[in-house]
């Protein structure tokens, strides 16, 4: 998923981006709140990875802003310390969690997953159409009873098709789904990580299920069930 990144110190940032580039999901990254309330009003960011102590104003500030504008994606707070009185602050503005420093990246990353599960209008154990299966938290694929290997960003682009199945998603809608905002590239991209995912999930069995949708996009078959 696409995951936001509102954090000061910019080598606790770094480490963040890395973490979570690893984990699969796009990381878009800003230093201080303001530019938080922009980036999370601008796109669609799965989850946000939030400091409290912030340039401009804080942590708390920038989720009650969202909160108030209608934003409802998942906020996991970092706080300094375990102090009580931030934690009741940070769910009372709207804060979906909170992680106190220092964490392990795997917390971390535990963490979002669980965000991401309770967001995502229950977000469901596996992702199924026709005999592909997709499991996000595991983050395995298989055609039928053959486990397919993805890279992190073919799966990313895989779990975004099973989400919408039979719809047409245009190159930007994937590209602003899939790939964080530094990417300034060309749509190309998008063309040719679809290749890519074909290569793995379509030819080797035979199959055409994701489709070229001529001057639109790509769209992933969807059969209905008899
Ligand atoms: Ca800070």
């Amino acid at each position: 998923m696409r995951v936001l990144v509102v954090e000061d110190e910019i080598r606790m940032a770094d480490i963040l981006k890395r973490a979570l580039g690893e984990e699969g999901h796009a990381v878009d990254v800003v230093h201080d709140g303001p530019g938080g309330v922009r980036m999370a009003s601008e796109n669609p960011y799965g989850a946000i990875v939030l400091d409290v102590m912030l340039p401009g104003f804080d942590g708390f500030e920038v989720c009650r802003r969202l909160r108030a504008a209608g934003i409802l994606s998942p906020v996991l707070m970092l706080t300094a310390r375990d102090d009580i009185g931030d934690r009741v602050r940070g769910l009372d503005v709207g804060a979906d969690g909170y992680l106190v420093k220092p964490f392990s990246l795997l917390e971390l990353a535990a963490r979002l997953r669980a965000l991401a599960r309770r967001d995502d209008r229950a977000r469901p154990v596996a992702l199924v159409e026709g005999d592909l299966k997709l499991e996000p938290v595991s983050k395995r694929v298989w055609r039928g009873t053959a486990e397919i290997e993805l890279s992190a960003k073919e799966f990313c682009l895989l779990e975004l098709f099973l989400r919408h199945p039979g719809a047409v998603l245009t190159r930007s809608q994937i590209l602003e789904a899939a790939w964080d905002i530094a990417y300034d590239g060309t749509s190309n991209v998008v063309d040719q990580y679809v290749n890519y995912l074909r290569r793995k999930i379509d030819t080797p069995f035979g199959r055409h299920d994701l489709e070229t949708v001529r001057g639109s996009g790509y769209r992933l078959r969807h059969r209905e069930m008899p």
